[in-house]
């Protein structure tokens, strides 16, 4: 296991690193944490020669011991590698994804029309049904994808309804385990057809979270689409409170009604002293709030430790990060679901996400597309309670090479990842799974 998310980082060693100087949020042990087993075995050291970090302009050497950055002489029997005057940044990791809805890698699928949610979770079961390949080999595809673009860790919603019983999350539980070498990843039981609307899904959350396949129990609107929000939030809460498992829940719900269920959402955490164990992923009801109306909201997820998750689907419905950042709100970025039923779109590229980030938030300078780059990196390891891979001493060795000018440049240009380097071995090179 990677030490407590709470020890502080070393940092300052390396030119450049300042770019990225993060927030430097507080972060509770006591919050679950991804599972990092690729961490387990030690590797042999090895020294990156000639990159440069966030785009420095002077080259240096990064060393690797047991996995983690160090600014200590690199061992005689050290293994070299040549950067070749490469950028190296921190990995990426995606808070918020579906690997198990997804027909990546598979021949191209024909959406039909859907009105809601209820429509688009009926095609999921039809894709479910109608896909060649299992779960665990589609959500592997997308996962392996996902680490040669640079993503060293990730939060995995799978769908658990009585359409499934809990096959989606073992596929990606068995995606998981083959990738652990490269990818840390948390699973959440997400009951993507309502808790309350699909009688025997309470069943099979509760199972999930008794026998610990999950790191998190999910929830989905509990006004807008489950009309039963006291009875959904008590039983995702009841059972997190029970088992130990974390919260990660979808609020698309606007308005109202979404500030309702937030509301509740704050309530239950605080009643039962669940603080920095709880997510709300989307949380459209937040971008239109008044500035005054934000700070509120965003004090109490401050002080609860409450995390966000925003997949930057448009102006209007992107979180507002940096705002929510001065409340010392944790927001991650992530893809969502890739080539589904939902959508043709997605690729599972975090660099992509934040350039879409940017896209979306009409940023110019530089400043502005290198926190795009920090929501898709930082941000991420932030919600996943994972330390921070800033190249500074002592931080994890995940991070990546590529071929640019500067930071921003790179966020605008999106260049291909020529290596992919996680607990300080290389897990891709060239777009390629090593
Ligand atoms: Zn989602």
């Amino acid at each position: 296991m990677p030490p407590s998310p709470s020890e502080p980082s070393r940092r300052g060693v390396l030119a450049g690193a300042a770019a990225l100087a993060g927030s430097g949020t507080v972060l509770s042990a006591a919050a679950p944490s991804a599972r990092a087993e690729s961490r387990a075995r030690p590797s042999r050291p090895v020294v990156f020669r000639t990159v440069r970090p966030f785009g420095a302009k002077r080259p240096v050497d990064l060393t690797v011991v047991d996995g983690r950055i160090t600014d200590e002489q690199a061992p005689e029997d050290a293994e070299v590698i040549d950067g070749g005057g490469r950028i190296a940044l921190p990995a990426l990791v995606d808070a918020h994804i579906h690997p198990d809805k997804t027909a990546w890698g598979g021949t191209w699928m024909s959406r039909k029309p859907a009105d809601g949610i209820a429509d688009l979770a009926a095609q999921d079961v039809e894709v479910f049904h109608g896909q060649r390949r299992p779960v665990a080999e589609r959500a592997y595809g997308l996962m392996a994808h996902a680490v040669t673009r640079g993503t060293r860790a990730m939060r995995a919603h799978a769908d658990i309804a009585p359409a499934y019983g809990l096959t989606c999350v073992e596929g990606v539980a068995h995606a998981r385990e083959r990738l652990r070498h490269a990818l840390d990843v948390q699973i959440v039981a997400f009951p993507q057809h309502g808790v309350v609307r699909a009688p025997g899904t309470a069943a099979l959350l509760k199972e999930a979270a008794r026998s610990g396949s999950v790191d998190f129990i999910g929830g989905i609107d509990p006004i807008g689409f489950d009309q039963a929000l006291d009875e959904q939030l008590d039983l995702v809460f009841g059972l997190a409170d029970r088992y130990g498992v974390g919260v990660d829940i979808h609020l698309h719900d606007r308005g109202e009604k979404g500030l309702t269920a937030l509301r509740g959402i704050i309530d239950r955490t605080r009643t039962l002293s669940l603080r920095g164990r709880v997510t709300v992923s989307h949380v459209f009801c937040l971008p239109g709030l008044s500035d005054a109306e934000l700070a509120r909201v965003a004090g109490d997820l401050g002080e609860l430790d409450i995390a966000l998750t925003t997949v930057a689907p448009s102006e209007s419905l992107v979180l507002p990060i940096a705002r929510l950042k001065e409340h010392g709100v944790r927001v991650g970025l992530g893809s969502d679901g890739v080539r589904d039923a939902w959508s043709p779109f997605g690729n599972a590229d975090m660099l992509h996400r934040a350039h879409l980030l940017g896209w979306v938030d009409d940023v110019r300078l530089d400043s502005e597309l290198a926190a795009c780059y920090e929501a898709g990196s930082h941000g991420g390891s932030d919600v996943l309670r994972l330390p921070r891979a800033d190249l500074s001493p002592g931080s994890p060795a995940d991070f990546l090479l590529v071929s640019g000018e500067c930071l921003p440049q790179v966020v605008v240009d999106l260049p291909a990842r020529d290596l992919v380097v996680h607990g300080g071995r290389v897990v891709a090179r060239d777009g390629e799974l090593r």
